[in-house]
């Protein structure tokens, strides 16, 4: 039998190769290779279909090997297509933290506070309106 080595076929071979018990030949190999083909038109990944083929086989196996893939290609033939894996991934991240606040980013440029002590003449930077620094604190207390 004249096997036409389409991305499908080529497909199952190296599934074969990798997984010695799934490996299919002849008939089963060239009509499974045209699912293949089918699927990866559809959008199908080759990386999902080979996670998909390369599931343990049932045991006991009451079957033939290229009947349990047959079943599992035409289960996908009628699947919804994956998504990108790409897409998929993304997916599964959380979803974006809210943003933390950096120090320095601050857009606010925080109003900068001069001490009034001194009649005003002090300028020491302090914390809030009103204040004064501890050196006019301690200058103005004999005047209250
Ligand atoms: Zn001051």
């Amino acid at each position: 039998m004249v096997i036409a080595l389409t991305e499908g076929v080529r497909f199952l071979q190296s599934l074969g190769d990798a997984h010695p018990t799934l490996m299919l030949t002849g008939k089963p190999l060239r009509d499974q290779g045209l699912v293949v083909d089918e699927l990866f038109r559809l959008g199908w990944k080759d990386e999902v279909l080979w996670e998909l083929l390369a599931r343990p086989l049932p045991t006991p196996l009451r079957k033939d090997v290229s009947a349990v893939l047959a079943k599992r290609l035409s289960d996908a033939l009628v699947s919804p297509v994956p998504g990108p894996r790409r897409a998929w991934e993304d997916a599964r991240e959380a979803p974006p933290a809210p943003r933390r606040h950096v120090a320095g980013a601050d857009p606010v440029i925080r109003r900068a506070y001069e001490c009034q002590g001194d009649r005003g003449m002090c300028g020491v930077p302090v914390a809030a309106e009103g204040e004064v620094c501890p050196r006019c604190a301690r200058m103005s207390e004999p005047a209250r």
